[in-house]
Formats: structure tokens, C-alpha cells, sequence
């Protein structure tokens, strides 16, 4: 089954007496398990979709489906709830509270669950553990390298087992060497756990890592295609 499908999804954005057509009838699948890059020029609609796939904003017209939920008409809890249980979010600027260390960073997801305090930290030192970080969970951001805070953000995101991983130019403050290694780790995740990555990037040799590029231009999919591995 498909983990995530969108049907014809439209988003326009009323300005004074003209409007901007964010996205133009943009149609998908992605299953579960694959790792797919979405490209393309500055305004071509990327950050919109990944939005709107977040739950984070609504489309003006057309369907979203999120493991089989319709999106389109949940409640603003309802949507909370999804969000909180399907997704995990990764951002460029890694989005960690300061002066709260790695460890409650990574817990703070689940404070929103069901989860005792004890199944908390158990679960936290394990998401910190297998991004290799178990040594650094009493530091705070600011003690942190920019690859260990976006390590410290992927552990947040995978430790409530959410199935889907949006990635929003997850390697964008990041030198090259850290970006590899970011990128590798992704890979791993990906192929070892099956979570579901969709990042947003500029850069080719990002997105090669991916299995799947889907390319944006003025709001609808210019291509949509598999990645060759050589
Ligand atoms: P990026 O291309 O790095 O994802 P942004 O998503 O911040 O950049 O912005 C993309 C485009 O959307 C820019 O042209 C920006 O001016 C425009 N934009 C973003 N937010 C708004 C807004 N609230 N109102 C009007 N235009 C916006
Ligand atoms: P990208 O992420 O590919 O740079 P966006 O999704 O940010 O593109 O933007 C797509 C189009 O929608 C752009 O023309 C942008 O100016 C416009 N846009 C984005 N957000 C807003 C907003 N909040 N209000 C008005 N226009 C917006």
C-alpha cells in the first residue's frame, strides 16, 4: 500500500488582486520504503508540497492520503495527532531547543504519546545510539557539531517510529564531508529500518543518494524519474 498518495492537489495563494498557484495539480505515490529528492528552481513549489505532505498547511483543493487517512478535513488535533504519530521532521537548520540537551531533545516527540518516562529515555538512548551519539547525550546544541546536532535531529525524528521522514535541505548548513556522512546515514536508515525519506535539496550530489528524483517547475512535476546507481 502506498504510504503516502496525492490526488490532483492544488494550492493558490490569494495576494491583494492577483493569485500565485503554488501547486498546479500535483499528483504522487510514494510507497512504503522508498527514499525519493524532490528538485527544482527557488518557487517551483517544493517547500509547498512538503507542507502540505507534513500536514503542516492544506491544500486549496485536491486529496491527501497518509497511510491510508484522508487528510483533508481531519481537525486541527486530529492533524497534530497524525503529524506527531506518522511523521518525523528534519529542517537545515536542525530546529533543536537550546540550552536542553541531546537526550530531552530527542524525547520532547513523545511527551505527546502515551509513553511512560521510563519508555521515553529507553527509546531516546536508543535513537541516539544508533546515529552513534551515545556518548553526547548530556550536551546541548551549542556543544554539538553541526553533524552531530543534525545527527541529534534524525535521532528525534526516528524515535517515535514514525514511518515517514521529510527532510527539508537536511545537509544545507553542512560541509561536504558532513554532508556525506549525513547522507550515508540517511542511506542506512532507509534501507535498514525502510523508513520513508523525502528531502528537499539543490544539489545533484545529494540527491543521488536517493532511489527516486521527482522535479518541480511552477508547481506541477516536470519529471519523475527512478536514480540510476552506477
Ligand atoms: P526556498 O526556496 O529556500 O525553499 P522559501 O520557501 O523560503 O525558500 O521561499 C520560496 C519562495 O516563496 C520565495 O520566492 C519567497 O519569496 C516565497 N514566499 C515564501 N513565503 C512567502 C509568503 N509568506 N508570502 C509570499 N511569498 C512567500
Ligand atoms: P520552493 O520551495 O520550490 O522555493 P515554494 O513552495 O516556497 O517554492 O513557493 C511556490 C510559490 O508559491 C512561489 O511563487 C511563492 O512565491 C509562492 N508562495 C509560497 N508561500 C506563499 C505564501 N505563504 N503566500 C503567498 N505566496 C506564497
Amino acid at each position: 500500500m502506498a504510504l503516502l498518495e496525492t490526488k490532483d492537489l492544488y494550492k493558490i495563494y490569494e495576494i491583494g488582486d492577483h493569485t500565485v498557484t503554488a501547486l498546479d495539480g500535483v499528483s504522487v505515490t510514494i510507497d512504503r520504503g522508498e527514499f525519493v529528492a524532490i528538485m527544482g528552481p527557488s518557487g517551483s513549489g517544493k517547500s509547498t508540497f512538503m507542507n502540505v505532505i507534513g500536514c503542516l498547511d492544506e491544500p486549496t483543493k485536491g486529496r491527501y492520503l497518509l497511510d491510508g487517512i484522508e487528510v483533508g478535513g481531519l481537525t486541527r488535533d486530529e492533524l497534530a495527532e497524525i503529524r506527531n504519530r506518522k511523521i518525523g521532521f528534519v529542517f537545515q537548520g536542525f530546529n533543536l531547543l537550546p540550552r536542553t540537551s541531546a537526550l530531552e531533545n530527542v524525547e520532547l516527540p513523545m511527551l505527546y504519546n502515551n509513553l511512560s518516562a521510563t519508555e521515553r529515555r529507553r527509546r531516546a538512548l536508543a535513537a541516539l545510539k544508533m546515529l552513534g551519539l551515545e556518548d553526547r547525550e548530556h550536551h546541548a546544541p551549542n556543544q554539538l557539531s553541526g553533524g552531530q546536532q543534525q545527527r541529534v535531529a534524525i535521532a528525534r525524528a526516528l524515535a517515535n517510529d514514525a514511518p515517514l521522514l521529510l527532510a527539508d535541505e537536511p545537509t544545507g548548513n553542512l560541509d561536504t564531508k558532513t554532508s556525506i556522512e549525513i547522507m550515508e546515514l540517511l542511506t542506512r536508515l532507509n534501507s535498514e529500518s525502510r523508513i520513508t525519506i523525502v528531502l528537499v535539496t539543490h544539489e545533484p550530489d545529494i540527491a543521488a543518494y536517493s532511489r527516486r528524483i521527482i522535479r518541480f517547475r511552477d508547481g506541477r512535476i516536470l519529471r519523475d524519474e527512478a536514480v540510476v546507481k552506477s
